[in-house]
């Protein structure tokens, strides 16, 4: 029987224990009575959200956060037990299925809050409330409160399990609106009396802007990537191997454009990856990858499924040899600042053609 590693010599290995420990990490920073909603949209930022989702234990993790409505369907679907919050925003019609299937919404304004209203008179509907402190897109603004608050207390059988709301800019710890942020949400938040909280991203939990009892909604920290100046276990490592490797004479050209010429006598290794994989096209001539533990530069344009590589300076690569495009010290944050984008984008556009393996 063929495996995943015979079919494509291309694939991610996602470290499960790294996770966990990940996991385990955050939630033990949390202060007395805070816990963690793990955020597991995109797929897991690319790492598979049902095999992080099995990962997710009940003594560290209250709920499982999505961004839509169909990946908390495939986590229900895949047996996953813990609670699941779906962040929206959602449709009248999505809004009907998550309550059906028993997934949490988040409410992101007054015209999602009417739908819900209508369909409480006839049932009991549990909710999270976005509330608008600065960023601009999502949640109830100060001038929808009041009406907000009325429309809540004429619906008895909805309730309202927690208000929350999301920080712009607290990945920048001199940027004074995370403090205009919270004070926002205190005011706001106690015009509506619900039992719990949360306002913390990955990069405010890590600041410590947790208050006891808050839970938290981290994403991007619990894959391993930087997030202000601190770093957990990285949980992808996406290799690749050698698949053609050639001798070329100086002044040679090198991919679509021929971008890149030869200098030198060289040596170039063509590995069977590319954009369409998710390896980002402006890291044409701008990234390094992995050969035998050195660094070997990308030369020559990204195509959509081939990069080419120098390995003149790795004179014992070989024929079938494996690549590191990520991980063992070549980080998603140096992919993306090479990018010209955040991590967040390099592990959520690595595509389905690239085969998850579990170690
Ligand atoms: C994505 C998201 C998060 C998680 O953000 P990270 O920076 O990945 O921790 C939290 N809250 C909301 C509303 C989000 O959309």
């Amino acid at each position: 029987m063929s495996t995943v590693r015979d079919l494509r010599p291309t694939w991610a290995e996602i470290d499960r224990e790294a996770f966990s420990r990940n996991v385990d990490a955050i939630a033990r920073r949390l202060p007395r009575g805070s816990q963690l909603i793990a955020v597991l949209k995109a797929d897991a930022y690319g790492h598979g959200a049902v095999e992080m989702a099995k990962l997710c234990k009940p003594d560290r993790v209250a709920m499982i956060a999505t961004a839509l409505l169909e990946e908390s369907l495939e986590l229900r679907q895949a047996g996953i037990e813990l609670p699941l919050f779906v962040l929206g925003p959602l449709s009248a019609s999505q809004i009907r299925i998550a309550l059906d299937q028993r997934i949490t919404i988040g409410i992101v304004g007054p015209e999602e809050l009417e739908i819900v209203c209508g369909l409480a008179r006839d049932r009991d509907v549990t909710v999270h409330l976005k509330l608008d402190t600065g960023m601009g897109r999502m949640g109830v603004t100060e001038g929808e409160l009041a009406r907000v608050i009325e429309m809540i207390r004429s619906t008895p059988r909805l309730r309202v399990e927690a208000v929350y709301t999301h920080f712009a800019n607290a990945d920048d710890p001199s940027d004074t609106l995370t403090d205009v942020q919270i004070e926002k949400f205190s005011a706001m938040s106690a015009a509506i009396r619900a039992p719990r909280h949360h306002l913390a991203n990955s990069a405010a939990t890590l600041r410590g802007l947790v208050e006891p009892g808050d839970f938290v909604r981290v994403g991007v920290a619990l894959f391993g990537v930087e997030v202000v100046g601190s770093r957990l276990d990285p949980v992808m490592r996406w290799r690749t191997e050698i698949m053609r490797l050639k001798d070329l004479p100086p002044g040679h050209g090198i991919g679509y454009g021929t971008t890149f010429h030869t200098l030198r006598p060289s040596r170039i290794a063509t590995l069977p990856v590319g954009y369409a994989d998710g390896y980002d096209r402006n890291l044409s001539n701008n990234a390094y990858v992995l050969v035998r533990g050195r660094r070997a530069p990308v030369v020559g344009r990204i195509s959509m499924d081939l990069v080419t590589i120098d390995v003149t300076d790795i004179p014992e690569a070989r024929y079938g040899d494996e690549v590191i495009l990520m991980g063992d010290g070549i980080s998603a944050d140096e992919l993306a600042k090479r990018a010209g984008t955040i991590s967040y984008d390099v592990l959520c556009r690595i595509s389905k053609r690239v085969p998850r393996l579990y170690k």
